[in-house]
């Protein structure tokens, strides 16, 4: 089997094996990877849902490994987030959208909020609101250019510590979205005493939206619950003018998806700002 070379033991190997042993690779060499600037934030435009305006943006971490190239985030957060080193990576994914505020400000680019996507352990264990505090002190940004977006099934599971440091964040000025909700289990007590201003409806139920009544109902019934507990609604995984025209018509407040654009390296998203 030798000579046949090195994709044909790959065909023997079952799928888990293989698996692993990226796992393996990915993490062996994520920390040197810090440490040389591999990882790149990209971002995506949040628009409007009536005017079709950018309001916001989601950053989305990349990385650009010098032999495989792009790597995306699913195929390497997980592993940060079983091993801790998502709570280093955390903070230079904060510096990186401060230090880019900065810059828009700097260049007189218009000034919108960036969503950053944390990691539920990120806030359980990391002194989370105090490193917040202390950089937005630092930098002078407005606690209101930056949202924390964090995961629906994970914040319900969280501690009464962690709720807590939701909440001082909250006060602090920064938003806080829920994001792929409709995909946990959130009861309508826990989500009373969740400080969210915002609730990002998941991708999965945009898939066959225009053809499935179920998830038309589902969809309308969400926004209705966040728009009676205060919140705005961002849809994601927006693709077609047909399903930007029902969500409007759903009073949807915000839409994210390739629709609009992809993720892009800042340089190119701020083409979005001008
Ligand atoms: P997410 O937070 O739900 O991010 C949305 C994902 O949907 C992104 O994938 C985005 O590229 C993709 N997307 C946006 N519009 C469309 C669309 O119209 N159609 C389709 N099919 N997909 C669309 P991405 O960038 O691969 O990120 C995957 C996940 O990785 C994110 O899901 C988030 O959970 C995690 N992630 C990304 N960046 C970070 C980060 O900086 N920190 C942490 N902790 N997690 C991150
Ligand atoms: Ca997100
Ligand atoms: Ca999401
Ligand atoms: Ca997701």
């Amino acid at each position: 089997a030798q000579s046949h070379g090195h994709g044909q033991v790959h065909i023997f190997m079952p799928k888990k094996a293989r698996f692993v042993f990226d796992e393996l690779t990915l993490y062996n060499e994520m920390h040197l990877a810090l440490e040389n600037n591999e990882f790149e934030l990209y971002y995506q435009p949040i628009m409007n849902a009536n005017t079709q305006e950018i309001v916001s943006a989601e950053a989305l971490i990349r990385w650009i490994h010098p032999v495989h190239g792009l790597i995306p985030p699913d195929a390497f957060i997980p592993i940060m987030e079983k091993t801790g080193f998502i709570i280093e990576v955390g903070k230079y994914i904060l510096n990186e959208v401060l230090k880019q505020q900065k810059r828009w400000e700097m260049f007189r680019f218009k000034q919108i909020p960036v969503s950053i996507n944390v990691s539920m352990i990120e806030v359980e264990t990391g002194n989370f609101f105090n490193h917040v505090e202390k950089k937005l002190a630092e930098t002078h940004v407005d606690p209101e250019l930056i949202t924390f977006e964090v995961t629906e099934g994970k914040a319900m599971e969280s501690e009464k510590s962690t709720l807590n440091e939701f909440h001082k964040l909250h006060k602090l000025g920064v938003k806080i979205s829920l994001d792929d909700f409709g995909t946990g289990y959130t009861s309508f007590s826990y989500i009373k005493k969740f400080p969210a201003d915002v609730l990002k409806i998941d991708r999965s139920f945009m898939e066959h939206i225009l053809v499935k009544k179920e998830d038309q109902r589902i969809v309308q019934g969400i926004i209705e619950l966040a728009h009676n507990l205060e919140m705005k609604v961002v849809v994601e995984g927006i693709e077609n003018l047909q399903v930007v025209e029902l969500m409007a018509s759903y009073g949807c407040d915000y839409l994210q998806g390739y629709y609009f654009s992809k993720p892009l390296p800042s340089f190119e998203f701020q083409k979005f700002l001008r």
